[in-house]
């Protein structure tokens, strides 16, 4: 009976070790798959009268993938360049994602933003900080651009085509170092 008993905790003690050991992995795969976004849409330079236009979120059906074209630049130097520059209400995109891997929201989902003349109202503008016509972008940009696109597919109603810049105009933007990776991102 009592050796019984003994087999008995032992088996539960076994039963709920297994259950932590599950329920940490499904955390740990939860949250790898989640995107992390610093929203810095309030910091980043704009213009004192102009302001972008607005859209629904059902008018969204695609992603256009740019790259700076800098190499050692962020989101608040494409700011200071679109807004001084080109005279724009603010940021062109409205996501950068840094070398790090850091994914910064620059402008809200319904804003719609300049990356692609004539192609802006169904567009998701994300642009990488580097010169992929020199240099490879890094593994964790690549892994922040594959989370970023699960992720925004969720967010809106029509499915999101992803493309490059190049596929709109005469521009080498994103470079082929990162073009030749957005064939996986069309479909998945
Ligand atoms: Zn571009």
């Amino acid at each position: 009976m009592n050796s019984n008993f003994k087999k008995l905790t032992k088996h539960r003690k076994l039963l709920l070790l297994g259950l932590v050991v599950v329920l940490v992995v499904v955390l740990i795969a939860a949250t790898s798959q989640k995107v992390k976004i610093i929203d810095k849409t309030n910091s980043l330079m704009r213009s004192s009268s102009k302001r972008y236009a607005n859209r629904t979120l059902d008018r969204i059906n695609q992603i256009v993938v740019h790259h700076s074209a800098t190499i050692g630049q962020t989101a608040e130097d494409y700011a200071r360049y679109h807004v001084l520059s080109h005279q724009w209400p603010g940021i062109g995109y409205h996501f950068v994602i840094e070398k790090t891997g850091a994914v910064i929201l620059c402008n809200p989902l319904t804003a719609i933003s300049y990356g692609v003349e004539g192609h802006n109202t169904p567009s998701i503008h994300i642009c990488l900080s580097g010169n992929f016509m020199k240099e490879k972008p890094t593994p964790k940009q690549l892994k922040s651009l594959s989370k970023l696109i699960a992720h925004l597919r969720r967010q809106v109603p029509q499915h999101l085509g992803v493309f490059g810049h190049q596929d709109y105009g005469q521009t080498s933007c994103p470079g082929h170092y990162l073009a030749q990776h957005l064939h996986q991102f069309q479909n998945a």
